[in-house]
């Protein structure tokens, strides 16, 4: 009708977007926030109920509440702060928007009363005008929403964006089934930059035989025992599995070769048996049977109230530590891997559980190459090597016998234990 007007309309309706800019910027920082607390509402909810009965114990269910509380407040604030500028954003739209259709409308009159147009012209330039102006209050109705999303979006692209750091070299072959064993060479290991935990640590665990690492607490063992699978690389140095560095076999096929039982003896919320053969999907129930049998894990399944079927709960919380143990050794023993990291397996039992345990282990270990992390020395006096490590470098390597001759760190710390032991049988009598 008039492209004078048209331009001029073009100017001034989009003014709605002012207000629906100021709006998103605050939306956007309130979305942005409110992620971050319900990250931290979650986290401090898993840790406070998984953490349920120390909390009790120390009766801090008070301090616990208060905390939860303040992160609670916190999201309801900010969510508040978000609802009340999204909120703002209709009237100030109809506001601003109301302005400009005025000044247009104004303009129009003006214009159409100079120019040669009927009163037709202006009538359905200003209803080309109203159908414009609705759709335009929509959209900055909808731009708050998609600010929000983009939010989100973004925090869902930076986790994607994530590289893991371990990765298979392009090059990569499956680890040979067979070789020397496991080997480090020279390996430095630290996981903070500057503070390194594993300083030139060398070892050989020879194919078919047992070797046990010990030392005091945070000496470094289960790093060395986490270096093997590559759950971390090494920063100098090298892992041997079977003679291949282990940087440039696959995952897949080098973890498939190693049974695993760790310090705390994982379980899923899952029932016995799906726990055991986890990792072995296929196995038949029998297989699931002789495994739990070989950890003598089988008596105390026997009694529960859905025998393999029974559900163990979150982290396995309706078993003891003892026999979550014996279910995670049950696993490895099911796993038939040519491989095993023992670490510290038999923390978690009482003597008597210890004794089937350790028999179980004994008839694992038969005919693989195994590494054996123990606090206790007594369950590694059969190992066919021990090394002694201190701060981060093997200080002492030998047998039981020599080590006990050689009257070193390990001598030591025997001597400690048996007299430890010996005042735990007196005070049990
Ligand atoms: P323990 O016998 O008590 O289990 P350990 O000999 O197995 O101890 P590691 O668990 O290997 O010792 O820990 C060695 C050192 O590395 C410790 O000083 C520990 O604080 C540090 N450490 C362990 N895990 C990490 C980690 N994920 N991030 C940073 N430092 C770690």
């Amino acid at each position: 009708r008039d492209w004078q007007l048209s331009l001029l309309t073009l100017v001034a309706l989009p003014g709605i977007g002012v207000g629906t800019a100021v709006i998103s910027r605050r939306v956007r920082r309130c979305a942005d926030l409110i992620i971050d607390e319900t990250g931290r509402l979650s986290a401090r909810l898993t840790e406070t109920l998984g953490g349920a009965r120390l909390v009790k114990a120390y009766a801090m269910e008070d301090r616990e509440i208060e905390r939860h509380h303040a992160t609670v407040n916190r999201r309801r604030d900010l969510i508040l702060e978000m609802t009340r500028a999204r909120a703002m954003s209709s009237p100030i739209n109809e506001i601003v928007g109301g302005i400009a259709f005025a000044l247009v409308i104004y303009f129009s009159i003006w214009r159409f009363g100079f120019a040669d147009a009927s009163i037709g012209d202006l009538a359905s330039f200003l209803a080309a005008l109203l159908l414009c102006l609705r759709p335009l209050k929509r959209l900055g109705a909808v731009i708050p929403d998609v600010q929000e999303g983009l939010v989100a979006a973004g925090r869902i692209r930076t986790l994607l964006d994530v590289q893991s750091e371990i990765t298979d070299a392009p090059d990569a072959v499956p680890l040979p089934q067979t070789g020397p064993g496991i080997e480090l060479r020279d390996v430095h290991f630290a996981y903070v930059p500057g503070r390194e935990v594993i300083k030139g640590v060398s070892l050989k665990v020879p194919r078919g035989k047992v070797a046990a690492l010990v030392g005091p607490s945070g000496a470094g063992k289960s790093t060395i025992v986490n270096l093997i699978p590559r759950l971390f690389d090494v920063q100098s140095g090298c892992v041997l599995v079977n003679g291949v560095d282990v940087r440039k076999v696959t995952q897949a096929s080098l973890r498939r070769g190693i049974g695993f039982v760790g310090q705390d003896a994982v379980l899923f919320d899952d029932t016995v048996r799906n726990n055991i053969a986890y990792g072995c999907e296929n196995a038949s129930d029998d297989a699931v049977a002789a495994a739990a049998e070989a950890a003598g894990a089988d008596q105390f399944i026997a009694k529960l109230p859905d025998g393999y079927e029974t559900k163990v709960g979150e982290s396995g919380v309706s078993l003891s530590g003892g026999q979550r143990q014996r279910v995670a050794l049950a696993r490895a023993i099911l796993r038939d891997a040519p491989f095993l990291l023992l670490d510290e397996a038999t923390s978690a039992v009482d003597s008597e559980t210890e004794l089937i345990v350790k028999k179980a282990l004994r008839r694992l270990i038969v005919g693989r190459t195994a590494l054996i992390v123990a606090h206790r020395l007594t369950s590694v006096v059969d190992a066919d090597i021990i090394y002694v490590l201190v701060d981060g470098c093997i200080v002492e390597t030998g047998n039981h016998a020599s080590l006990l001759a050689a009257g070193g760190v390990y001598a030591r710390l025997y001597s400690i234990q048996s007299l430890e032991e010996q005042m735990n049988t007196k005070l049990a009598v």
